[in-house]
């Protein structure tokens, strides 16, 4: 990390959460000692004044130099379905106070510089698979995301608007499913892998005979390591000024069934897995080109999935030892 960078006072926004957790900890080893690790108990990023004194209480007396946008209302597909009015407020929201907030804490004029998380949820459910950026507005967000999708692609032109306008530097990342250690593992709606790792894990401990996946096991999905997130986004504060959309990602695409088969081998669950269809499959297909990102930011997944896999158990049974049974 060059030293200009390492010496900036860096807010991550989300700081406190699954992915923010796995970039403070990137930028603390990359030798960045001014990291403002950003929470919504105490900063609410819904609301204009939250953002605000966000930029003003980080670093008392000082502008934050780096923000990197993390902060977001996220979840599975059923918390989309279920609550999609929220999904589209709250991520509006902190969209235009966030970024109008930095402009305000000076960031702009070629100064400083606002690293955007977006999600590669953002894509037209009829773009072409895999997926390249500049498919990005070709149609509509698959319906079972769109409240989210739509907001988050909005900051994009929010972002180029302030480049033109106030000169404000910006990167947008489109990262695909995450996952990993510090997973939302006790979320009933929450995304598949935390889903299953908790699900199996749980039924290998009681021996149970079935255990129930959602939708059709059809679907595919791509799905990236939390840490090599964080460092795409460490490259990302490096290399790039001008708002682009970037995947994030690895480029391999991989079944659901696959995955949970996987999990299932992983955690020791040797019963039958039982497909209940009544449960929404969401997009068919999700895969993306990580062309793009190996270009600009010089970056490239490396962690395996099944390795990564191995250590996003090992990580949940250290933290949710299960009680010991004996089958019966
Ligand atoms: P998505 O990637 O935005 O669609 O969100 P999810 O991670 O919630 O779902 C991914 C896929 O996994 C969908 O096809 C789901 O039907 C499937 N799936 C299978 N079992 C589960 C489960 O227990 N929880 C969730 N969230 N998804 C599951």
């Amino acid at each position: 990390m060059p030293a200009e960078i390492a010496g900036s006072r860096i807010i991550v926004t989300g700081g406190q959460g699954f992915l923010g957790g796995a970039v403070c900890r990137a930028l603390e080893a990359a030798g960045c000692e001014h990291v403002f690790a950003a929470s919504h108990a105490v900063h609410d990023l819904t609301t204009e004044s939250g953002a605000n004194r966000l930029m003003r209480e980080a670093f008392p007396g000082h502008a934050p130099e780096i923000v990197i946008h993390l902060a977001a209302r996220v979840g599975g597909i059923q918390a989309n379905a279920d609550r999609p009015g929220d999904f589209f407020r709250d991520n509006m929201a902190m969209t235009l106070n966030v970024i109008e907030a930095c402009r305000r804490a000076g960031l702009g004029n070629d100064r400083g510089k606002l690293v955007y998380i977006a999600s590669t949820g953002c894509y037209p459910k009829l773009a072409p698979v895999p997926h390249r950026e500049e498919d990005l507005w070709a149609g509509y967000p698959d319906p079972s995301i769109a409240s989210y999708a739509v907001a988050k692609r909005a900051a994009f032109t929010m972002l180029e608007s302030y480049r033109t306008q106030f000169g404000l530097r910006s990167a947008f990342l489109m990262p695909i499913n995450l996952y990993g250690p510090g997973d939302h593992f006790e979320d009933p709606a929450g995304h598949v892998i935390p889903a299953l790792v908790r699900r199996f894990s749980e039924a290998q401990a009681r021996w149970d005979k079935e255990a129930v996946c959602w939708g059709s096991g059809s679907p595919t999905r791509e799905f990236l390591y939390v840490d090599d997130a964080a460092q795409a986004i460490l490259r990302a504060v490096e290399r790039i000024d001008t708002p682009t959309p970037i995947n994030i990602g690895t480029g391999q695409e991989v079944s659901i069934r696959q995955v949970t088969q996987m999990i299932a081998q992983l955690v020791g669950f040797q019963g039958l897995i039982h497909w209940d269809k009544t449960k929404p499959d969401g997009s068919a297909r999700r895969t993306i080109d990580t062309a793009k990102a190996r270009r600009l930011l010089e970056w490239e997944a490396t962690t395996p999935l099944r390795q990564g896999l191995q250590q996003t158990i090992s990580w949940y049974r250290a933290r949710y030892p299960a009680p010991q049974t004996v089958p019966a």
